[in-house]
C-alpha cells in the first residue's frame, strides 16, 4: 500500500505493479498528482505547481524499468527562460547555444562564452562526481552522509565552503551575468547567498547535460499517462481516504488508520506524504513535533497568482523572469521578515501555452509567481 497519490506515489506503485506486486494507493485529496496539478475556472486549465522539468532521462529510466512506453510527449525549452532586469531595461534569452547567449554579453562582458564554457566545465565535475555517491544514495543519518560525502574527488574540496553565488562570482565580473546564472539557486527554494556551491552542477544540467522541458498539453499530462499505465496494471487508488493514525507491530508498520477510523492494512506501506508532517502528525515520532519543526530551516514558496487573459499576449516567452534592484536585500529578508520588503525583487511569469482556453482561437494563460517566504515567517501579504 501507498500512502499518497503524488508523483512519486503513482511512480512507486507503477514500479511495485510491474515487479508483481498488488498495490492500493491511499490519497487524502478527491484526485491524483498532488503538488503536479491543475486549476480549472471559467474554462481556463492551469497547472497549478511544475511548469517544466529536469532529467529527461530520469522518466525514461523509469518507463524503461516498468517495461511501457513513455506515456506523455514532451519538448524542449529553448530558450531554457528569459531575464528581465527593471533597473537597465535589459532583456537576456537564456539559450543552450553559448554563441547566441554570449553575444548578448558582446558589450559587457566580451569573453563571456570562455568564461562559461569554464564554469560550465566545472559544474559538470561537480555533477559527475557527486550524482552517484551523494545525490542519488540514501543518507540514513549524519554520519553516513560525511561518508558519502568523503568519496567525492579531493579536487571539489576548496569549493565545498563556498556559496552559489561566490562561486559565480569567481568566473564572471558584471552584475547582469552573476544574477542571471545563479537565479536557478532560487527553483530550490533558496537563495545564492546561501545554496552551496556544489548546486552550481544545475547550471550544467540546464545548458548541457540535459535541459528543461514541458510536456504537451500540459503539464498533467504526466499524470494521466502514469494513471492510465497504473489501470492497465491493476493498480486501485482510494481517494479521499486521509491518514491520521497507524498501528505497529514491533516497529514495523501493519495499517493504516483514515479519518473515519477505517483500517487500511498491507503486507508492505510506502509513505509518500510530506515526510516531516507525516513524521510528527501522523507517527508521532518525538524528533517531528510541530514545534521542532517551527525551528527548522525551511526552503520558501511562493505566492502566485493564476490569470486568463482574453487575448492573445504576444512578445513574452514561456518563462520570464523580471529582476529588481534589490537582489541581496531581497536574499536577507525573504527568510526572516518578507514583511519588510517594499518590493519583491523577483517575480515571475510563465506563460502556459499548452493548456485548454475557452476557445479554439487560445488566449492567453498565466502564472505570476513571488517567492515569499516560508510558512514559518509571519507576513502581511496584502
Ligand atoms: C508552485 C510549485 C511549482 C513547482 N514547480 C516545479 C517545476 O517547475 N519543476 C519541477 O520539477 N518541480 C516543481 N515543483 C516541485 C514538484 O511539484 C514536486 O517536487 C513534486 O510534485 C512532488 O511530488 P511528491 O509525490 O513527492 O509529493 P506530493 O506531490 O506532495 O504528493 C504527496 C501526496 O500525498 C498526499 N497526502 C499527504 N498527506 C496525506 C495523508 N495524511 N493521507 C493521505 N494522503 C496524503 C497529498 O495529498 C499528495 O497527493 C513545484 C512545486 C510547486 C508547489
Amino acid at each position: 500500500m501507498i500512502a499518497g497519490a503524488g508523483l512519486g506515489g503513482l511512480a512507486t506503485a507503477l514500479r511495485l505493479a510491474k515487479k508483481g506486486h498488488k498495490v492500493t494507493i491511499v490519497e487524502k485529496n478527491q484526485t491524483a498528482g498532488g503538488r503536479l496539478n491543475v486549476i480549472t475556472k471559467d474554462g481556463f486549465t492551469f497547472d497549478s505547481g511544475p511548469s517544466f522539468f529536469a532529467m529527461s532521462y530520469e522518466f525514461k529510466e523509469f518507463a524503461a524499468d516498468c517495461g511501457i512506453e513513455l506515456p506523455f510527449e514532451y519538448t524542449e525549452l529553448d530558450p531554457l527562460y528569459t531575464v528581465n532586469f527593471l533597473r537597465n531595461g535589459k532583456t537576456y534569452k537564456l539559450y543552450k547555444d553559448l554563441k547566441k547567449l554570449s553575444a548578448q554579453f558582446a558589450d559587457t562582458e566580451p569573453d563571456f562564452e570562455q568564461k562559461m564554457k569554464a564554469y560550465l566545465k566545472k559544474g559538470g565535475e561537480l555533477f559527475h562526481d557527486t550524482i552517484a555517491p551523494v545525490v542519488k544514495s540514501n543518507h540514513d543519518s549524519k554520519f553516513a552522509y560525511i561518508k558519502k560525502l568523503a568519496q567525492v574527488p579531493f579536487r571539489h574540496l576548496p569549493t565545498l565552503p563556498r556559496n552559489f553565488w561566490t562561486q559565480v562570482a569567481k568566473y564572471f565580473k558584471t552584475q547582469d551575468a552573476r544574477e542571471i546564472i545563479s537565479l536557478v539557486s532560487f527553483f530550490l527554494g533558496r537563495t545564492p547567498f546561501d545554496t552551496p556551491a556544489v548546486y552550481t552542477l544545475l547550471s550544467y544540467t540546464e545548458f548541457i547535460h540535459d535541459g528543461y522541458f514541458n510536456v504537451k498539453g500540459g503539464m498533467y499530462g504526466i499524470v494521466k499517462g502514469i494513471l492510465r499505465e497504473l489501470e492497465l496494471a491493476g493498480v486501485s487508488i482510494k481517494y479521499n481516504v486521509e491518514i491520521v493514525d497507524f498501528e505497529a507491530d514491533c516497529n514495523r508498520l501493519t495499517a493504516l488508520i483514515d479519518k473515519n477510523g477505517t483500517r487500511h492494512s498491507a503486507d508492505a506501506i510506502v509513505v509518500n506524504a510530506d515526510a516531516a508532517v507525516f513524521r510528527g502528525k501522523i507517527l508521532k515520532r518525538p524528533k517531528f513535533t510541530e514545534k521542532k519543526l517551527d525551528k527548522l530551516k525551511w526552503t520558501m514558496g511562493p505566492l502566485t497568482i493564476y490569470l486568463g487573459v482574453s487575448s492573445k499576449l504576444t512578445n513574452i516567452d514561456h518563462h520570464n523572469y523580471f529582476l529588481g534592484s534589490n537582489y541581496r536585500e531581497y536574499a536577507q529578508k525573504v527568510f526572516t521578515d518578507p514583511s519588510k520588503l517594499e518590493k519583491p525583487y523577483y517575480c515571475h511569469v510563465n506563460l502556459q501555452m499548452t493548456l485548454h482556453c475557452p476557445t479554439d482561437e487560445c488566449r492567453s494563460v498565466e502564472t505570476f509567481h513571488r517567492p515569499i517566504g516560508h510558512g514559518n515567517v509571519r507576513r502581511d501579504l496584502t
